[in-house]
């Protein structure tokens, strides 16, 4: 298995305030149609016949770290103390907790280096992601491949939040709309992350995970437009 590692550059900060005021730009038909596949992403994930269950969740976790880490170096220029300077996603303050479970309060950037250098130290520890023959999983390990969902979970909700502009600026979005789509099945289909977790990007979510219907001349009905949860709703959440 490789495991690679892609560090963010250190940049100085541009003064660049978050774009705040552009909501969910991200939610714009002109770009949830841009997807780089088009099939059911449900096949991709299902647990192959004949494949381990653990040997399947820690060869798509590895994968994931990897491409989602990939995915904020593009833009890790402009997500600076100054741009962000909490680690945010909708109305959501992201608060990182020390080994001893201390709260602490950082910058986004700080926030993405703490997850990625923790996934980075868990995905390529023998112990706990195996690679050799004969090598058990331990105990821990299906609750760590959550804790480690559940924070790329929140790069990937600030990605959208925060950068999406300089994503689309840059012509990614397409790749991130498929990440994004691939990460939040595989992570349903074995409920790798508290849907309460995942609810401030449900509208998203609904978009993107569901296949994309044939070109069909009739405008499909308009839905109902679903209730925001009380959570996501006006007041800043802090996790
Ligand atoms: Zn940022």
């Amino acid at each position: 298995m490789i495991h690679l590692s892609f560090r963010k550059s250190k940049t100085k900060p541009n003064g660049k305030k978050p774009p705040a005021e552009e909501k969910k730009q991200y939610l714009e038909p002109e770009f949830t149609k841009i997807r780089v596949v088009d099939f059911d992403l449900k096949e991709l994930v299902v647990l192959p016949r004949e494949i381990d269950l653990n040997e399947w969740l820690a060869s798509n976790t590895t994968t994931f770290f990897n491409l989602i880490n990939l995915q904020y170096s593009t833009i890790s220029e402009f997500c600076t103390g100054d741009t962000c300077q909490a680690m945010t996603a909708c109305n959501t303050i992201y608060y990182w907790y020390d080994e001893r479970g201390k709260k602490t309060k950082c910058t986004a950037p700080q926030y993405v280096d703490f997850v990625m250098s923790l996934c980075q130290k868990l995905v390529t520890d023998e112990e706990i992601f195996p690679t050799k023959y004969g090598k058990e999983f331990p105990n821990s390990f299906e609750s760590l491949v959550k804790k480690i969902c559940r924070y790329l979970f929140h790069v990937l909700a600030h990605l959208y939040w925060a950068h999406f502009k300089e994503t689309v600026a840059m012509d990614l979005q397409g790749h991130l709309n498929t990440l994004y789509a691939h990460f939040i099945v595989f992570v349903r289909e074995f409920n790798l992350v508290d849907p309460k977790e995942t609810c401030i990007m449900d509208d998203l979510s609904e978009v993107l995970c569901t296949p994309a219907p044939p070109p069909a001349p009739t405008p499909a009905p308009s839905a109902p437009a679903s209730a925001p949860s009380p959570s996501s709703q006006n007041h800043v959440t802090e996790r």
